[in-house]
């Protein structure tokens, strides 16, 4: 790998773009590309220099950096004709943060380990404020070659880099991360929403909650900072909750995991979309207006 190897971060949304402004930020030579030109705009103001070229992007990069909505994007990013698997000179690494099916990161890996590539599916987790900072959980999947080429850049963009396996690991891990957050968040709101008919106030029982063993991450972070105070505003959309438990349970039918309780979380996340749509903010679901049934 390069000493000073050329960048490239595709998918410049609430994930994507702090990654590219914290590389830039550090001096990295980052190159950005994302079909909407509002983000390109965004991306532009802080510094992340951008192209519209893609196929030029993939051939030009040593290491790129995706961070992409779903499976159907990866794919067609990565599977064009004129891009990375036409480039054979030159080796590089993708690093996909995006979170999609084990299977799709297994497709893909194997077909750039054949073009010469390497391939890392490295999901994270901590949100785009995570993002902003470098203190992503990013969760690995991959050879050991491979992410010790890219350990310059996956330390500044994450705190904690678990390597959890081969190619594929790191997506499930994700997922079985997710299928809990999807479900925490259901559980909590029920659990305050019976405090609160109870006749005690939200804000006394998550302090209750949060110092004693009913706590989680959603308890301890996210209904404090993004539902209590209605802010609704963690960056992280209902959309792309659905699509990760959607996936989960996709993986559990292949691999004939039986998961009654998660089966309901998908059917309750599925039941509110009138009141948190796939375009609102995956917190919108822990509101007193949403109540799944
Ligand atoms: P986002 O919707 O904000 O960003 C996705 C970006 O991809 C958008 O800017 C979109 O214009 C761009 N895009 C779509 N098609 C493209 C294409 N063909 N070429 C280039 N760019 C394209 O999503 P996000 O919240 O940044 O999430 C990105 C990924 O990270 C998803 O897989 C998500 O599940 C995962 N993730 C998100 C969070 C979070 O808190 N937002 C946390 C962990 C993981």
């Amino acid at each position: 790998m390069a000493q000073s190897p050329k960048i490239s971060v595709v998918g410049l949304g609430n994930m994507g773009l702090p990654m590219a402004a914290l590389l830039a930020h550090r001096q990295f030579d980052v190159t950005g590309f994302d079909v909407s030109s509002d983000r390109v705009a965004l991306a532009v103001q802080e510094n992340v220099p951008c192209t519209h070229d893609l196929a030029s992007l993939l051939q030009d990069a040593d290491i790129i950096i995706a961070s992409l909505p779903n499976d159907s994007v990866v794919e067609k990013v990565f599977l064009q004709p004129d891009g990375l698997l036409a480039r054979t000179d030159r080796r590089a690494i993708v690093i996909d943060t995006s979170t999609v099916s084990p299977g799709t990161t297994r497709h893909i890996a194997t077909l750039m380990h054949r073009a010469g590539h390497g391939w890392l599916d490295a999901p994270v987790s901590g949100g785009a404020a995570g993002a902003r900072d470098g203190k992503l959980t990013m969760m690995v999947g991959g050879t050991d070659a491979d992410l010790a080429d890219v350990r310059t850049v996956t330390d500044v963009l994450a705190a904690r880099v678990l390597h959890v396996g081969s190619s594929g690991a790191g997506n499930v891990a994700k997922l079985v991360n997710n299928m809990l957050v999807a479900a925490h968040m259901l559980t909590a709101a029920e659990a305050l929403r019976l405090g609160q008919a109870a006749g005690v106030q939200a804000g006394d029982l998550l302090k209750v909650i949060n110092a004693s063993t009913g706590r989680s991450a959603v308890s301890e972070n996210t209904f404090p900072r993004w539902v209590l105070n209605d802010s609704f505003d963690s960056g992280f959309s209902a959309g792309l909750m659905r699509k990760d438990v959607a996936l989960a349970l996709s993986l559990a039918r292949d691999v004939h995991a039986s998961l009654p309780l998660s089966t309901e979380v998908e059917r309750l996340w599925n039941a509110c979309r009138k009141t948190c749509p796939d375009s609102a903010d995956f917190t919108r679901v822990g509101s007193s207006e949403t109540q799944p049934a």
